[in-house]
């Protein structure tokens, strides 16, 4: 199902024309429009869910395995060191469109993209506390 006004929703079911490079009966990959590098797609359901909590289990796997075969081409067609498998969930983890997408980001030591871990500020009693409802949560 599509959503009104939702941007990507127009662009994996062909109302908007896009770079588009690979297509299924779920999925529409679309080169992305302002690109980390040459390269950097992303995977776009045709139905619309808001991120990956609106996605069905069997709509994730697809996706990720979706990803590797994405990965495997934007490897060899560019010739990158590296790939980064990247999917945002609301506004505070980066979200700005929200409908779920996963990004395959071709990478090269020394490029545009910092991602980088800050030194850990988490107590041991905050990890006892999270790992305990953690577990009883899984
Ligand atoms: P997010 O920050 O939500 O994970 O990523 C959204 C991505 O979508 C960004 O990398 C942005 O460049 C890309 N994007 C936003 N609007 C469009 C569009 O209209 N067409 C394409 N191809 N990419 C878009
Ligand atoms: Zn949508």
């Amino acid at each position: 199902m599509m959503k009104d006004d939702c941007i990507f929703c127009k662009l994996a079911n062909n109302i908007i024309p896009t770079n588009s490079i690979y297509e299924d009966e779920d999925f529409k990959v679309i080169l992305d429009a302002n690109p980390v590098n040459a390269g950097h797609s992303l995977i776009l359901p045709k139905n619309h869910a808001d991120d990956l909590f609106q996605m069905e289990e069997e709509k994730v796997a697809k996706a990720y395995a979706l990803a590797k075969k994405v990965a495997e081409a934007v490897k060899k067609a560019t010739g990158c060191e590296g790939v980064n498998i990247l999917q945002n969930n609301g506004a505070a983890a980066g979200q700005t469109v929200n409908h779920y997408h996963v990004h395959i980001i071709p990478r090269y030591k020394g490029d545009k993209l910092v991602m980088t871990f800050p030194q850990s500020t988490v107590t041991e009693e905050e990890t006892k506390e999270v790992k305990e409802k953690l577990s009883a949560l899984l």
